[in-house]
């Protein structure tokens, strides 16, 4: 990606400090916070305030190159893909883009007293383990017959146990 010119296209000077904010947070997939974003374009720009990061991401919101996104509570992240889209969060606390046509969605213009300007779903999820054959794994790795024995025992209350023998 060309961060000189997409900036120019879009009416922004491309300063150092822009452009350093830029090459990071136009190309990832990693919806990351502003202090993300302040510490990757950090890497590549020996003098870049939180300050300055936040202003850029603001601008460039502003400008359209960018969404700012509160996915989960206190968290807001951005992300450079402004098409309409749908938003995963994983085991890890990762957020994936989900493409808007792989989840049906009424169309909803009202609910209550307000009139809808734009929704998306959020999911969680957890990653889907195979094995090398394709054939999917649950998540509970298989235990020994022993391990079994023990989780069994482990579980059954002392009095039950005893009352058994
Ligand atoms: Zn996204």
């Amino acid at each position: 990606m060309d961060v000189f010119k997409v900036l120019r296209q879009h009416s922004i000077r491309p300063s150092s400090q822009r452009v350093a904010v830029a090459s990071y947070v136009l190309s990832t997939t990693e919806h990351p916070s502003a202090e993300q974003v302040w510490r990757r374009a950090r890497r590549s720009a020996r003098v870049l305030s939180r300050a300055t990061v936040y202003n850029a991401l603001n601008l460039f919101e502003r400008k359209g190159l960018l969404r700012a996104f509160v996915l989960a509570e206190g968290r807001m992240v951005f992300d450079p893909n402004v098409e309409r889209h749908h938003h995963l969060i994983d085991e890890r606390g990762r957020i994936h883009d989900v493409p808007w046509t792989a989840v049906r969605v009424a169309e909803v213009r009202s609910v209550g007293a307000w009139d809808i300007e734009e929704y998306q779903v959020v999911l969680h999820g957890r990653r889907r383990r195979t094995d090398l054959t394709g054939r999917t794994r649950t998540d509970r790795r298989s235990l020994t017959r022993d391990q079994e024995r023990v989780r069994d025992r482990m579980a059954t209350p002392r009095g039950e146990r005893e009352r058994h023998v």
